[in-house]
C-alpha cells in the first residue's frame, strides 16, 4: 500500500468521446481540483458523428469548445486528438500517443474506459490505456 502524499496528485483521464470524461468524471475532477490536484481530460476522437443534424468539422469544432469551456469551469487541462469519431483503432501510433500523454502530465492515476465496453471507441480507448 501506498504511503499518502502530501504533494499534488497529477490525474488523467482518457475518454473516446469528447464529453465522456467530462459525464463520467467530472464531479471527481472537480472535487481533486478543490483539494490542490491537477487534472487533465483527454478526448481519443473529436466527437464529429452523433448529432442528428450536424457533423465533421463543424460539430468538431462545437463538441472541442464545448469541454474547453468545461475545463476552464473546473479548473483543469483538456486535450481532444484529432481521430474521426468511430474510427479509433488500437494501433502502435495511437498506443505512442497515449503513453506520451501520460508520460507528459508525469500521471499518478490514469482513468480509462473498461475494456470491454460496448462502444468500440470506448473499448479501445481502454485497451490503448
Ligand atoms: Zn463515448
Amino acid at each position: 500500500m501506498r504511503e499518502p502524499t502530501s504533494r499534488p496528485l497529477r490525474i488523467i483521464a482518457f475518454g473516446a468521446h469528447p464529453d465522456d470524461c467530462e459525464l463520467c468524471a467530472g464531479g471527481t475532477a472537480a472535487k481533486w481540483v478543490v483539494q490542490g490536484h491537477a487534472v487533465k481530460f483527454v478526448s481519443m476522437t473529436n466527437g464529429d458523428v452523433g448529432h442528428f443534424t450536424k457533423h465533421g468539422p463543424e460539430l468538431a469544432a462545437i463538441r472541442k469548445a464545448e469541454v474547453e469551456h468545461r475545463a476552464r469551469i473546473l479548473g483543469i487541462s483538456t486535450e481532444v486528438l484529432d481521430i474521426n469519431d468511430g474510427e479509433l483503432e488500437p494501433t502502435l501510433a495511437n498506443r505512442r500517443t497515449v503513453i506520451r500523454l501520460i508520460r507528459e502530465w508525469r500521471a499518478d492515476i490514469v482513468l480509462c474506459h473498461r475494456t470491454n465496453d460496448y462502444h468500440p471507441d470506448h473499448r479501445y480507448t481502454g485497451q490503448l490505456v
